[in-house]
């Protein structure tokens, strides 16, 4: 049987839960214990997949095509454990079990109530994540704060989880604010003892805090949080602010955390080391050698989680290379309205990320003929794939109008339309083609040269796709279809003949990069512009300041409007 840490957040929501669980899992990993990481989210909705990126920034998917919440994008990057559908719970999908067994009669004569048969339901689907594998330890991190009504059965479940399996087999950790107080010039630990008596109240004492603070604590502070929260003082673990999220594990380790955790579940200590993590990963993206600068125009660049995989997988692309990779977040609507120079003239790259919906769509193409035209190495990815194929069809092929029937239904040149698959499709949840599918590469292309493999499985989250139509007078006009899907059915990369670096894919690369595996496309990615701005760009881009890692919004004020209907996924 596996030993089970659940990790509560108090205070306030955005302490960093999921990257705190991420480093709790690759902290024990490190022992060589084997990790399974898991998130129960306290929501309505079945899966994020409806749900706009405004409400819940990027949805990550799984290679089993789950559309789930972006802290399980933090487990994979962070560890080596690989997810699935099981590991992301969602209170619509309890409820939508409890609620068809009532139907079937599976509790005949009983009164169906949330005590037992919801929080049965949770304890039943943590158990799922490791039934028939061998894991030493379940990580499940509770969503939401503590306080809220909505996370209250997954607080009871995992209260009454603990008694049944045993203290020694399952520990609570509860994430907290100290928050730095500057008049008083003082930390305070009030919403720290608040916290934790809320958890009391219901029946769960934490075993360990983590306490996200922007100053360091003092032993004495530590000792002060022990005491009036009824814990040693080891066991207060500070979580300070980081300049890169992968330290995160360091500093756990630098305070024992890993002694910490092995004890209370009765493991026998094991050393561990993140030497590795440190060297490669961390020393690299704080003292990288060279810098680039990305372009991604988007259309929710205000949003610091809308695009969270590809932002890492461009600092995974950097690590490759030695780079620090700024981000320049461009606003598709505001290049739309402008001249596309105003935006790009200083970059080195440009990427398009995925979407749906009109909105941005004319300035994510300006973006690429920008790219296209003065050769700027452009990654494209999904929404990115296809706007590319529709500004070659416009602009080089002269297929005036051309668009996606997504956008313009009555498009004279539909070069992107729905997939035959999706045309009978009603139901918006869980719907697209979804998840890891095969992708065959041709040899003596930049995909194949950045893979260097014939077949490769990546993600997907689509409904429309390249038209088959089109395949031969475009390959002629120089856009090479450069990975297919078996029985070369659907066209999986685009990329372009006459430019450096160029390629554009229906799947999602990001899901897949790690900071100690970057992807083949990022890493090319990243490469090429920095060749471009060591060989071509003097005084350009490459004159900038140089602050790693830096990420600038053009629109930093937060989204007024409310997205359109049509836009919701
Ligand atoms: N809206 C496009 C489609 O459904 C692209 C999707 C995406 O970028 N994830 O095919």
């Amino acid at each position: 049987m596996p030993k089970h840490i659940f990790i509560t957040g108090g205070v306030v929501s955005s302490l960093g839960k999921g990257i705190a669980s991420a480093s709790i899992g690759r902290l024990m990993e490190a022992k060589g214990l084997k990790v399974a990481l898991q998130k129960l989210d306290p929501y309505l909705n079945v899966d994020p997949g409806t749900m706009n990126p405004y409400q819940h920034g990027e949805v990550y998917v799984t290679e089993d095509g789950a559309e789930t919440d972006l802290d399980l994008g933090h487990y994979e990057r962070f560890t080596s454990s690989v997810l699935s559908r099981v590991n992301n719970v969602t209170t619509g999908q309890v409820y939508g079990t409890v609620i068809s067994k009532e139907r079937k009669g599976e509790y005949l004569g009983a009164t169906v109530q949330v005590v037992p048969h919801i929080t049965d339901e949770i304890k039943t689907r943590i158990r799922e994540v490791s039934k028939g594998k061998r894991y030493d330890i379940v990580i499940s991190e509770v969503g939401g704060t503590v306080g809220d009504i909505e996370s209250l059965p997954f607080l009871e479940a995992v209260r009454q989880f603990r008694q049944e399996v045993g203290r020694e087999n399952s520990i609570f950790i509860h994430l907290t604010l100290v928050p730095f107080i500057r008049a008083a010039g003082e930390l305070k630990t009030k919403p720290t003892q608040h916290s934790v008596g809320r958890l009391r109240e219901i029946g769960i004492q934490p075993d360990i805090l983590l306490c996200r603070t922007e100053k360091r604590l003092s032993k004495d502070l530590k000792a002060k949080i022990g005491l009036f929260c009824n814990l040693e003082a080891e066991a207060v673990i500070e979580a300070r602010d980081v300049s890169s999220i992968y330290e995160v594990p360091l500093i756990f380790k630098e305070q024992g955390l890993d002694r910490v955790i092995s004890r209370l579940l009765g493991l026998e200590y094991r050393v561990g080391d993140l030497n590795e993590w440190r060297r490669d990963v961390v020393e690299k993206i704080l003292h990288p050698k060279h810098k680039v600068k990305i372009a991604v125009v988007g259309k929710y660049i205000q949003l610091q989680d809308a695009y969270k995989s590809i932002y890492e997988a461009l600092i995974h692309g950097g690590i490759a290379s030695d780079t620090a990779v700024e981000i320049k977040k461009v606003s598709a609507e505001k290049l739309d309205r402008g001249k596309p120079d105003k935006h790009l003239h200083e970059v080195d790259g440009v990427l398009v990320p995925g979407g749906f919906g009109t909105r941005g769509i004319e300035g994510k193409i300006k973006a690429i003929q920008y790219a296209r035209e003065n050769k700027i190495p452009y990654l494209g990815l999904c929404l990115g794939m296809q706007c590319a194929v529709i500004e070659f069809a416009r602009n080089v092929a002269g297929l005036k109008g051309a668009n996606s029937t997504e956008f313009n239904k009555k498009t004279a040149h539909p070069v992107i339309s729905l997939l035959e698959e999706q045309e009978s499709v009603k139901d918006l949840g869980g719907t697209m083609r979804l998840g890891a599918l095969p992708c065959h590469l041709k040899k003596e292309t930049l995909a194949y040269e950045a893979y260097q493999a014939d077949l490769v499985m990546e993600r997907h989250r689509h409904r429309y796709e390249f038209n088959n139509k089109y395949r031969e007078t475009f390959s002629r006009l120089g856009l090479r279809l450069s990975g297919l899907s078996p029985g070369s059915k659907l066209v999986e990369i685009v990329e372009l003949e006459d430019h450096p670096w160029f390629v554009a894919s229906q799947f999602h690369p990001e899901f897949k990069s790690k900071p100690d595996q970057p992807h083949p496309l990022f890493r090319e990615f990243v490469r090429h512009a920095l060749d471009r701005r060591e060989n071509n760009l003097p005084g350009g881009a490459a004159s900038a300041e140089n602050s790693p890692n830096r990420v600038s919004a053009e629109n930093k004020k937060e989204p007024t409007e409310a997205p359109a209907a049509s836009e919701v996924t």
